[in-house]
């Protein structure tokens, strides 16, 4: 069993920076990175809108941050984790594929992950035809015409990025007016690739060893339409991932951890920061926010704690 001070699961935006601050406040952080080094923003091709950042991919952006936290002295386990258990209160246990950790104090930044559409034909297409990720496949989809799923901002965005290879792009989306932000909605108009398909859903992905249609219905008029695609990319949301504390930490209805404003969670010395606690804002900037917040919470909690334990050996003065 490895005894640490802290540890970090999660290596987007918030983890790499509560691993930077506590890196700097010599506590020597161990980040277990998940699945995805750098979480959801490391797949997306250009970052616009994080200050100083003017432009360029999500993976520079978490690779340059990670390698800012190293030079400091944080640790970095390229592993998942099996289980955390947070029964006992500090210090909590964390099993990974190859590892144990008893750690004082932990910042959970595991992230979310993308919403499916659970319709038929989904699963058996995903990776033949399905995606979640445009930077990931768009490169298979070359003069193809593709249906891109949802009306925010993770859907307008990618759906300009993917005309840069599909002939055709049209966005599927439930309503009659985009949730994504104005500038986004502007150049996915002006683009003339990209076509809209208003108050539908899509009922089912059909094909034969790939997609070749999907089955689209109209919400207004319950019309159904069998529309030929050559993919289909899917856009419509998150959900926290929340595997390895359900039960443990208190969540809303929605599953994300409930933090307060120090990002602390229903266990002391538990502190939580970016989409696995944040419904709402999910920029890199609110994450990065969120996570520093976190790691000087976590920093001020374990020097409050170390001054109150009896160091080994040494009696109180009345015992
Ligand atoms: P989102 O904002 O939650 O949008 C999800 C979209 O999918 C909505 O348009 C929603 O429709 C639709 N939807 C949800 N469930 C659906 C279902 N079962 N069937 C069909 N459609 C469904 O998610 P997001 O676009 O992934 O963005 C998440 C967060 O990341 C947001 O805060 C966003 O601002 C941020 N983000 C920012 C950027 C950026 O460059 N600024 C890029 C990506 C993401 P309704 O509109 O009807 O609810």
């Amino acid at each position: 069993m490895q005894k640490e001070k802290i540890v970090i699961i999660g290596s987007g935006p918030a983890g790499l920076t509560a691993a930077l601050y506590t890196a700097r406040a010599s506590l020597n952080p161990v980040v277990i990175t998940g699945p995805q080094f750098g979480g959801q923003v490391s797949l997306t091709h250009e970052i616009e809108n994080y200050p100083g950042y003017p432009g360029g991919s999500g993976s520079d952006l978490v690779e340059t941050m990670k390698q800012q936290a190293e030079k400091f002295g944080a640790r970095f386990d390229v592993d998942v984790v099996l289980s955390v258990d947070l029964s006992h209160g500090s210090p909590f246990t964390i099993r990974t594929g190859n590892s144990e950790y008893s750690t004082e104090a932990l910042i959970l930044t595991s992230g979310a992950s993308p919403r499916t559409l659970n319709v038929p034909g989904e699963a058996e297409y995903t990776g033949h035809g399905i995606s979640y990720c445009g930077t990931c496949d768009g490169f298979f989809f070359r003069g193809k015409n593709i249906v891109v799923v949802g009306g925010g901002d993770s859907a307008v965005k990618d759906a300009i990025f993917l005309t840069k290879f599909a002939n055709r792009v049209d966005i599927v989306h439930r309503r009659d007016s985009l949730r994504a932000e104005a500038t986004l909605q502007r150049r996915a108009r002006e683009n003339p690739k990209i076509h809209f398909i208003w108050n539908t859903v899509v009922e089912e992905v059909g094909g034969e060893k790939k997609v070749q249609s999907v089955t689209l219905r109209n919400v207004v008029t319950g019309e159904i339409t069998h529309y030929p695609t050559d993919g289909v990319f899917v856009f419509i949301g998150h959900e926290p991932n929340n595997a390895i504390i359900v039960n443990q930490l208190r969540m809303d209805e929605h599953g994300y951890v409930i933090t307060d404003r120090q990002m602390g969670t229903s266990v002391e010395g538990v502190f939580a920061a970016g989409e696995i606690q944040d419904p709402l804002w999910k920029q890199v900037a609110t994450s990065v926010g969120q996570g520093c917040a976190a790691a000087l919470a976590a920093e001020s909690w374990l020097a409050a704690r170390e001054k109150q334990v009896v160091p080994e050996g040494v009696k109180s003065a009345g015992a």
